[in-house]
């Protein structure tokens, strides 16, 4: 099997990057990982490698099988080293106008026929493309934390995105071994937006003093089948991840009050306990 995309770089080798990283190089590509924190890319392609050996040491993977796979995950320099890549994707900060900036800087290395994608949660990828002269060869590819092992992707077309980009982005997602799923450029897409029902909520019944958030996460767990509760999963994604996803999402629904952050979060935020990243978020991580 022709894997579709034979060279990927991602861009940002925080939780999301290295795990896209890691199931590009798994669906056979080579995979080239760039980060504009010093030593980031480094320290995730070492994160990829110890997945792989822990795979090794289940007998899920032979020394073969590893050598082979890690011979595939190269750090790179600068973006320069983009230029050969037949896919980006870009996997930052979520912030509309850096991401704009950084497609930017894309489209001037890599070649035109190159597919250029977002692993944003929430902003428009129809005003990301906006940033490119060839817009028609950008779509949403969304991603789940954590990667490898949450199945979903959601391919996103925004407005001017060509069909056959989203077609070729989902037979690559089967060939990483997910399910891709086709999503409208709606804030939040699918998945985010559904989620603001309970996570929204879960946080209102925490600011009411109702219960608090071990109760909620619990309940949620054991009445409703959910795999994390809300705050759990607010630790796993980190506040830095999920505060602006939130605002965004409010923002572009033109501030419905149903999607209003809270400020429990937006604290929470401010005094730097994001979650597990940061070691204290809603629980402690020693
Ligand atoms: P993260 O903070 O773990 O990692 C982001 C990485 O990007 C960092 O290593 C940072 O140094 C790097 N970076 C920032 N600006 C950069 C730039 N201009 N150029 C190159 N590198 C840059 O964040 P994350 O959780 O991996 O999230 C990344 C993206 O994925 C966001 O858009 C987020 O909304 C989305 N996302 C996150 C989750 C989640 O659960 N964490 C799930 C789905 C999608």
């Amino acid at each position: 099997m022709t894997v579709n995309f034979s060279k990927t770089a991602v861009i940002g080798a925080g939780a999301m990057g290295r795990g896209i990283a890691q199931i590009a190089a798994q669906a056979g590509s080579e995979v080239l990982l760039l980060d504009s924190f010093e030593g980031a890319a480094g320290r995730g392609r070492d994160a990829i490698l110890a997945q792989w050996r822990k795979l090794q040491e289940k007998g899920k993977l032979d020394a073969a099988q590893l050598e082979a796979l890690s011979g595939r995950v190269h750090v790179a320099g600068s973006m320069q080293d983009l230029a050969s890549c037949d896919l980006v994707i870009e996997a930052i900060v979520e912030d509309i106008e850096v991401k704009r900036a950084l497609f930017r800087d894309i489209e001037a290395v890599v070649s035109p026929s190159a597919t250029l994608v977002s692993n944003t949660s929430s902003l428009s990828v129809t005003a990301i493309a906006t940033a490119l002269k060839h817009q028609e060869r950008m779509a949403g590819f969304h991603f789940f934390n954590p990667v490898p092992l949450m199945k979903v992707v959601e391919v996103v077309a925004g407005f001017k995105t060509d069909p056959e980009v989203c077609r070729k982005l989902a037979g690559y997602a089967t060939q990483m071994g997910h399910s891709p799923v086709q999503a409208k450029d709606t804030p939040g897409f699918i998945v985010n937006h559904a989620g603001r029902g309970y996570g929204t909520e879960a946080l209102r019944i925490a600011g009411e003093s109702v219960a608090d958030f071990a109760t909620i996460d619990r309940i949620l767990k054991d009445q409703a089948g959910f795999r994390l509760g809300p705050f759990e999963l607010l630790d796993l994604t980190a506040l830095d991840v999920s505060h602006p996803v939130m605002e965004s999402i409010y923002r572009q629904y033109y501030e419905e009050p149903r999607y209003r952050p809270s400020v429990i979060t937006a604290q929470r935020l401010a005094a730097g306990a994001l979650g597990r990243k940061s070691g204290e978020g809603f629980y402690r991580y020693p």
